[in-house]
């Protein structure tokens, strides 16, 4: 496989960044004037900020407390993480009424609950507790776990998402296989999603069509690095199985993308599917790009070499949708804990987003072989993208811009509000929305990482949800740190 030298850093002149400011502005100001009408994570983060101990609370309790079996121990979590939080800081302008019903009901919730080391030891769960308190807190909390899922079941996903005017990706909750009959499982599910996705919008062409996303992880117990020699015939197999339906059904298909250690059997996998001749003709075979890897440049480049190679003997294009990285802590904390020299990551923010515009420049600058996907809540990175394709000319509808389910959802409306505004002089591309399906049991995994994204101080949904900070005292903090110089070592 190719590997290829990374490009320079963007650094953009004086008038290209006086453009790029005004349009992020625009949109960042266009965002804050939707905001209001989406109840979604950057709404929420406003009623109850994660810096503060309740927004943390509730954040860790709507995690935990669906998968946590018996009444005691319920009572015992509720009880310990509802211990005194000071839930007035629930307020500001925009709390409206969730801030009000958190201000109210959270402080009597707690006065039913029993003292946090009672609790834990059993021995005071009173049966107020349990027949007030507990139906209502699992209702507010499932309601926050159901703010990420789109549906239980992919026929009533499929349902949902005809009724929305962006297209989507059906992600089915369940990764990281313990063992062959959750792999098993997994690939049933997968197989069943494909062939529901597939029997709608025939008529249309693949790139027009709802698709799915799955994760490596998901179809084999034991993808890693150690027992890849033995175990890749089998993993590409099961990956053919999902690839091979999925063209028959003529609907796009993505590999996300995982943790670090995956990177080099996912592109060794990818590079066997992107030469299969049984799928050649098929336009809807994906992949996901990390840019926070410190080698994003160089995997941009080899999936750009893939691509090459693949049109080149008369193939199809194929898709690469590019993220800054869900596992950046993880990715730390391993490396950290191997006693690694370096970090696989950037562990600058500045220098994941640096990055994010170098992959986005090279996949832009190859739409001939491929389309590019560009996935990203925050509206700075989207001003990037949109002047990179604008100023190469690239047309709106050989692109995608991507948002998480219930995430995103006031940007995405922005960006329609400035095409209707003529403020995009390239024009609007297609949006689409990455949409996890499946039961709340099985989104422990996804949602630790949503609650980790948004919780860091650097992440830009949660200083959006700031209302001290002007648009223009926003954009010009995260162009100031862009274009800072690259840092060398961790
Ligand atoms: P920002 O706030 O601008 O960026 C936050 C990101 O910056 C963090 O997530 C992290 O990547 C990076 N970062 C934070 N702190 C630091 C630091 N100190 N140093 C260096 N970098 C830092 N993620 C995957 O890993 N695999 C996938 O397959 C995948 N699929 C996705 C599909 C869609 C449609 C979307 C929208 C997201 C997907 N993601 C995936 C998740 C994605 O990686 C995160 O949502 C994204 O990183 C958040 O970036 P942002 O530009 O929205 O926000």
């Amino acid at each position: 496989m190719t590997q290829a030298d990374p490009s320079p850093p963007p650094s953009p002149g004086a008038a290209d960044r006086a453009a790029l400011r005004a349009l992020a502005i625009r949109l960042v100001e266009a965002e804050r004037a939707q905001r209001g009408h989406a109840l979604d994570l950057a709404r929420m983060l406003q009623v109850l900020p994660l810096e503060r101990e309740g927004g943390t609370r509730l954040m860790r309790l709507a995690e935990a407390l669906p998968r946590t079996p018996d009444a005691p121990t319920r009572i015992a979590l509720l009880a310990d993480k509802l211990d005194p939080v000071d839930w007035s800081e629930a307020a500001g302008e925009h709390a409206g009424a969730l801030g009000a019903a958190v201000r109210a009901a959270m402080p009597a919730a707690r006065a039913m609950l029993p003292d946090a080391r009672d609790a834990a030891a059993g021995t005071a769960s009173s049966p107020l507790a349990r027949a007030l308190v507990m139906p209502a807190a699992r209702a507010v909390l499932e309601r926050i776990g159901a703010q990420f899922v789109h549906a239980n079941d992919i026929g009533t996903a499929l349902d949902r998402a005809g009724r929305e005017a962006a297209l989507h990706s059906f992600d089915m909750l369940g990764e990281g296989a313990r063992g062959w009959p959750d792999a098993d499982r997994n690939q049933r599910r997968y197989l069943d999603a494909i062939a529901a996705v597939g029997a709608v919008d025939r008529d249309r062409p693949c790139h027009a069509r709802q698709g799915v996303s799955i994760k490596l992880s998901a179809i084999h117990p034991r993808f890693e690095l150690p027992r890849f020699g033995r175990e890749r015939g089998a993993l590409l197999e099961r990956l053919r199985a999902l690839c091979g339906r999925a063209a028959d059904a003529g609907i796009p298909l993505n590999v996300d993308a995982e943790e670090h250690d995956r990177l080099s059997m996912t592109l060794e996998l990818f590079d066997a599917l992107a030469r299969d001749a049984s799928l050649a003709g098929w336009p809807g075979l994906g992949i996901v790009a990390q840019a926070y890897q410190r080698s994003s440049a160089s995997t941009v480049a080899t999936l750009v070499s893939i691509a090459r190679s693949r049109v080149a003997a008369g193939g199809a294009p194929i898709a690469v949708r590019l993220v800054k990285g869900a596992y950046w802590d993880a990715e730390v904390k391993r490396a950290q804990e191997l006693g690694l020299d370096d970090y696989p990551v950037f562990v600058r923010k500045a220098d994941t987003d640096a990055s994010y515009a170098r992959c986005a420049r090279a996949l832009l600058g190859a739409t001939g072989v491929l389309r590019p996907q560009f996935a990203t809540h925050n509206a700075v990175t989207i001003a990037c993208v949109l002047r990179e394709a604008a100023t190469r000319g690239v047309a709106p509808d050989a692109f995608e811009l991507q948002r998480l389910h219930g995430m995103g959802a006031a940007l995405h409306a922005a960006l329609g509000a400035l095409a209707t505004d003529g403020a995009l002089s390239g024009g609007l591309p297609l949006r689409r929305v990455y949409a996890p399906v499946g039961e709340q049991r099985d989104l422990l995994a996804y949602l630790i990482r949503r609650i980790l994204e948004n919780g860091a101080s650097t992440s830009f949904v949660r200083r959006f949800a700031d209302p001290e900070l002007s648009a223009a005292e926003l954009v010009d903090a995260e162009l100031d740190a862009f274009v800072a110089p690259e840092e060398t070592a961790p």
